[in-house]
């Protein structure tokens, strides 16, 4: 799964630099393009500017001259030659010079030495566009640029009147037009466009895609044509340069990629069999034994009764260890393992921690476990030889059948688990068959109590906080505290068997401490709120409980107002004159007293009187049948009128419907606990459901 992630990553990853790599590419490229063909605009339009220009003043440098109206007045054609028509034909300065007459018609024409039939370029259109740009007359005499069509293509035409620049007392229309005119031949066009690097400047009829153009426009505004050149394409050219390296780099950066993925994943592999394995045997541990039973082929073998534990545990380690020390025991546990493997070829053997090893059959051998349970034993008869030192080791050897119809894999090992307790504790050598007697036995809880302190060491348990809230408006008032055991052999062990084992035992003291410091700690969240924890008769028991309460409290910075404790009745039937004091110590330090359960327990309505407490939670038993039957509804009422009577809050325990919600706090209840409201909830949970509350009740 986690290799799969990281091949995925890695190839999103790629993905998204390939993309990323080739965007940022064409997109410079396509911004330089796009600036090239910019600039290669501006340089036209600039040229036209220029090429205007000077067309126009070197058409007014002829046609102003002082001489030369009345060299065309004396019909002096010698002079204009020599003077005017010599810009064409021996200056090359333009193609066609044209001398109109005022009323438009062509006079004299000369052109360049190539051109056939000037008179014929001069056509009437393009002598009447001539006229008609000349029309408005200025003052100044200034000359006039047009394009007009003539036979061979778009001729660039420049006019000026032909008379002195100020000349006055004649009307504009009765003086003659000097006009030049060029064609914008493909010659004349590519020598133009080098100028300013374009190749392939020319004129053509109708725009195309991929050049740019310039619409040429005669005096009507008529489009004649485009002028047309391929802007430079400087971004192009880039990235055609850099594609290959950058194609080359990206696979190269792609086939290391490829080896960083695959030997992520033989990571990944390797630490999930190492997390699987006991590194000193190359047994599976606990968690590969897990994953084992949660195989579908194994679940299959299960359902079909197919399936059988052995559990094994070693005896006389500390022998070994205290005499070759740890390293030799090692060694020992490695033989044991290989001897383990030996025995059972058929089996799944794994190691369990320590001097404990399961081993687990399917499908036919299932049925034979006893048989195989039985090589165990022999298997360990022959001596192990550490340091030239022989040891005798021993077995103890329990073993179970398939849990039954609906058994898990967990329930099979713990009864396998058992069985080897009891023929430990038996002195048993032979191995021994799971049997249900051994679950009530004193064994069995000896055993359990034996993993339960194991727990408390190793952080197996945990706390979970249930809401209890005002019924009126479902405000969170407080939070129960209630202890949570997840066995890695047993899954989620039951709080009552945990309590009351460790009741009975007195380890509820170690289990009391840690619920308390857990709960010391994690009342940071809830500067403002009250945990309740609950205290066992033996807690209670303890000669300095209210000091050491108040101390625990102390070192925490915890007020003591912050805590409730819940006791059940039984406390108040045994030594009531201690317990009481204690209580009202607990009280006037700050602290709430709950009494859990109420109802289920032998006290005396009475008795309670005498004690100090602040608040009766009525047990679930009580709750159940509230909506339902009209008994169990007086009942609570009933309850509840007591607890009114003597002056005590009343929490409805185990809530789990509206109905019931309903029924009891229109009977008076003023708190409510249950599922209805929330189950029991991680710490993370708590702080989220608290918070939500908080807001549901401001708005
Ligand atoms: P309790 O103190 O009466 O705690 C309430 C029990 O009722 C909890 O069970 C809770 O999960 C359960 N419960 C709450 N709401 C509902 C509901 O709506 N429906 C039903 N059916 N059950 C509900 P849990 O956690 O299994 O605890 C059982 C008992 O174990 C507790 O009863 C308490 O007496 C004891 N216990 C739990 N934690 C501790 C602890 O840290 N120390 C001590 N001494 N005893 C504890
Ligand atoms: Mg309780
Ligand atoms: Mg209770």
């Amino acid at each position: 799964m986690l290799a799969r992630q990281i091949t995925g990553c890695i190839a999103v990853g790629c993905a998204i630099t390939f993309v990323t790599v080739g965007a940022m590419a064409f997109w410079m490229a396509d911004k330089y393009d796009r600036q090239a063909a910019s600039a290669s605009r501006t340089m036209m339009a600039g040229h036209a500017v220029n090429a205007w220009q000077k067309l126009a003043e070197t058409t007014s440098d002829y046609a102003w001259r002082n001489d030369a109206l009345p060299a065309y007045r004396r019909k002096d054609k010698l002079w204009l030659d020599a003077n005017i028509g010599r810009a064409v034909t021996e200056r090359s300065m333009a193609e066609i010079m044209v001398i109109l007459s005022p009323t438009g018609e062509v006079e004299y024409v000369w052109g360049q030495s190539g051109e056939e039939n000037p008179r014929h370029t001069i056509s009437t259109d393009v002598a009447t566009a001539i006229k008609h740009v000349m029309q408005p007359w200025s003052r100044d005499n200034s000359a006039r640029t047009l394009l007009a069509r003539g036979p061979g293509g778009v001729l660039t035409i420049g006019a000026a009147r032909l008379a002195p620049r100020n000349h006055e007392g004649e009307p504009p229309g009765t003086l003659p037009i000097l006009a030049v005119a060029s064609y914008l031949s493909s010659a004349r066009l590519l020598r133009e466009g080098r100028g300013f690097f374009i190749d392939d400047l020319s004129v053509i009829p109708t725009a195309e895609p991929g050049k740019e153009a310039r619409p040429l426009r005669d005096i009507n505004d008529q489009v004649m044509g485009y002028l047309a050149w391929t802007p430079k394409r400087p971004g192009r050219e880039l990235l055609e340069t850099i594609f290959p390296p950058l194609a080359a780099a990206l696979l190269l950066f792609s086939v290391v990629m490829g080896m960083v993925a695959v030997r992520g994943q033989r990571l990944v592999n390797a630490l999930g069999a190492a997390a699987r394995q006991d590194p000193l045997t190359g047994l599976e541990n606990r968690k590969g034994l897990n994953d084992f039973l949660d195989t579908a082929a194994c679940r299959d073998a299960m359902a079909r009764g197919q399936v059988a534990a052995i559990y094994v545990d070693v005896n006389g380690f500390k022998n070994v260890n205290d005499t070759v020390g740890h390293q030799g025991g090692d060694s020992v546990v490695c033989e044991v393992a290989q001897r383990l493997k030996d025995a059972l070829p058929e089996a799944h053997v794994a190691r369990m921690g320590g001097d404990e090893f399961v081993a687990v059959f399917t499908g036919q051998d299932a049925r034979h476990v006893a048989r195989l349970a039985a090589r165990l034993p022999r298997a360990m008869q022959k001596p192990f030889e550490v340091a030239g030192m022989e040891f005798w080791m021993s077995c103890a050897v329990g073993y179970s059948q398939c849990a039954g119809e609906g058994g898990s894999a967990v329930e099979l090992i713990r009864r396998a688990d058992i069985a080897m307790y009891n023929a430990k504790s038996l002195g048993q050598k032979e191995p021994l068959a799971y049997q249900p007697s051994m679950d009530a036995g004193k064994l069995e809880k000896k055993h359990f109590e034996n993993k339960l302190r194991a727990a408390l060491a190793n952080g197996e348990l945990r706390v979970v906080y249930q809401p209890i809230a005002r019924a009126r408006d479902g405000a969170v008032h407080s939070l129960e505290a209630l202890v949570r055991w997840r066995s890695p052999d047993w899954g989620d062990v039951s709080p009552e068997k945990l309590v009351s084992v460790a009741e009975e035992s007195g380890f509820i003291r170690e289990i009391g401490d840690f619920v308390l410091a857990r709960v010391c700690e994690d009342l940071v969240h809830w500067p403002d709120l009250r945990i309740a924890v609950n205290v066992s008769p033996s807690q209670l028991r303890e000669a300095n409980y209210v000091r050491t309460f108040r101390q625990k409290l102390k070192k925490h910075g915890v007020q003591p107002g912050q805590i409730e404790i819940e006791l059940t009745e039984n406390v108040l039937l045994n030594d009531p004159l201690p317990v009481a004091r204690k209580l009202t110590h607990l009280r006037r330090l700050g602290v709430t007293v709950s009494l859990d359960d109420f109802g289920t327990g032998f006290s005396s309505i009475g008795s309670l009187r005498s004690f100090p407490l602040d608040r009766l939670k009525i047990d679930r038993s009580f709750i159940r049948d509230v909506a339902t039957d009209a008994r169990a509804a007086a009942l609570a009422r009933s309850f509840i009128a007591v607890a009114d009577a003597l002056r005590l809050d009343v929490v409805c325990e185990g809530v789990e419907t509206q109905e019931q919600a309903q029924t009891i706090t229109a009977s008076g209840a003023a708190f409510l606990q249950g599922y209805f409201l929330s189950r029991p909830l991680e710490v993370d949970e708590a702080r989220a459901y608290v918070g939500r509350s908080k807001k549901a009740v401001a708005a």
